[in-house]
């Protein structure tokens, strides 16, 4: 069978490995790539242990730390057409903190990630297919922190910071989950999305001592919201994307953090592995899908499954001394798949 057909058979699931480059302080200090990739061959990569042991691991596509962010968004781009063709789509980041998570959702004004060319994309197809579509188009920006939702474009001050509103989840009509009362604010440009997603981290970071730790010890969700009108068929149609940039995976032992730290470890690992299990159901078949074990899982109950489409990259650092943590991501992202 062709890639393609291998593709088609294992269902709406897919993941991608990207690692990123050594940093300019490993560079000096001359820290040894573990990671090995095959010339000519974009699914498997090595990594070579402490032990000398070469471990084999295969994805849908890998990324070396020199593809670009264009090349990225080209593999991830066919989902932009299955949104505005009505199915639900899902692209998470996942891995251990510092591997590159935002850098491939958000990117950097320079060098733009999936978020923002998706969007374009998506507001360039909906203007060629303008003869016979109108769309609208809106965007939710939440956060899940310590397994509560918390809307980053509420711009009422009781919501940020500690004594933030906790939203709740509510399923409606034809089970369509919705966060009661989150903010979905109109875009019809790339320009609109662009202060949208800037009002998001800019509330992200209030009521937060340190910012970066903050992000990354939260799950970062960007919604879009996409209605159809087909005037030649007369056909509706309401789909989703999510964007979601994922807590930190690194594992916190007991011994290292305690109270307040010690809940926020537990919370990402409780709603990480959630996340696993869902995908794994799903990818397995199983009758039963544990939805609702996280936040995190109940909010995309129905973007995950049935025909929605699942992106999952699993984000690593080619460095020797991150190597524990690298395993643990790849296995996770070698069970899901
Ligand atoms: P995470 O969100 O997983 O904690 P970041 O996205 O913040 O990680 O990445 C950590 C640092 O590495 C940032 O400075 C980021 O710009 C840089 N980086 C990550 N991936 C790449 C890449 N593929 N190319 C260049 N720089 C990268
Ligand atoms: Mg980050």
């Amino acid at each position: 069978a062709s890639h393609d057909q291998v593709l088609e058979l294992k269902g709406n699931i897919r993941v991608f490995c990207r690692c990123r480059p050594p940093t300019l302080n490993e560079e000096i200090a001359g820290s040894p790539s573990v990671i090995e990739f095959r010339p000519l061959h974009n699914h498997d990569l090595y990594v070579c242990t402490h032990d000398g042991v070469r471990k084999t691991f295969k994805f849908d596509r890998v990324f070396t730390p020199s593809h670009s962010q264009e090349e990225v968004f080209l593999e991830t781009a066919p989902l932009v057409v299955s949104v505005l063709d009505g199915f639900n789509v899902c692209i998470f980041a996942y891995g251990q903190t510092g591997t590159g998570k935002t850098f491939t959702m958000e990117g950097t004004e320079a060098n733009r990630g999936i978020n923002y060319r998706t969007l374009e994309k998506l507001f360039q197809l909906a203007s060629q297919r303008k003869e016979q579509c109108r769309y609208e188009i809106s965007v939710s920006v939440l956060e899940v922190y310590n397994e509560e939702i918390r809307d980053l474009l509420t711009s009422s001050s009781s919501s940020l910071g500690q004594n933030c509103k906790k939203l709740e989840i509510k399923q409606g009509a034809e089970g369509i989950h919705h966060v009661l009362g989150a903010v979905e604010a109109p875009v019809q440009s790339i320009k609109e999305v662009w202060k949208v997603l800037q009002t998001g981290s800019r509330a992200r970071t209030v009521g937060s001592t340190n910012a970066n730790k903050h992000s990354s010890r939260s799950h970062c969700l960007l919604c879009v919201m996409v209605k159809g009108e087909n005037f030649l068929t007369g056909e509706f149609t309401k789909s989703k994307l999510w964007l979601i940039d994922l807590a930190g995976s690194e594992r916190i032992g007991k011994t290292d953090v305690c109270g307040e730290q010690l809940k926020e470890a537990q919370n990402i690992n409780k709603s990480l592995s959630a996340l696993g299990d869902v995908i794994h159901a799903l990818a397995s078949r199983n009758s039963h899908i544990p939805y609702r074990n996280s936040k995190i899982t109940h909010l995309l109950q129905d973007s995950l499954g049935g025909q929605s489409k699942t992106l999952m990259f699993v984000q690593i650092s080619p460095c020797e001394h991150d190597v524990g943590e690298t395993l643990c991501s790849l296995n996770f992202a070698s069970r899901v798949r």
